[in-house]
């Protein structure tokens, strides 16, 4: 749900930025947003970054997100492989085509 623009703080390189907050659980947690400066995930409220307690409930969020992250970066890969072994073959069988009007 759509909580508004807040201000973040990246745990990795401690930028400061405003983004969106969108809760993820309805426990006030939000979706990390992509640190601008580092484009790491482990990102979180700034207001909340100095509570121990809440760098630990946010480092479950971090490693869910990042796990996310990696699984649609995975398939993302996946249909790119096959997207140009298509190409591959359709540059190949174009060839033949050519091949054969060559010859005529
Ligand atoms: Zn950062």
């Amino acid at each position: 749900m759509y909580r508004g623009v807040t201000t973040f703080k990246c745990t990795e390189c401690q930028q400061i930025f405003e983004a969106d907050f969108y809760d993820c659980d309805n426990h006030w947690h939000a979706i990390p947003p992509l640190c601008p400066n580092c484009g790491r995930l482990r990102t979180m409220p700034m207001l909340l970054a100095d509570d121990e307690g809440q760098r630990h409930d946010y480092l479950h969020i971090w490693e869910e997100c990042e796990r996310i992250a990696k699984e649609k970066e995975e398939k993302r890969l996946k249909s790119e492989a096959k997207w140009l072994a298509n190409e591959e073959k359709q540059r190949k069988i174009r060839e033949k085509i050519r091949k054969r009007k060559a010859k005529k």
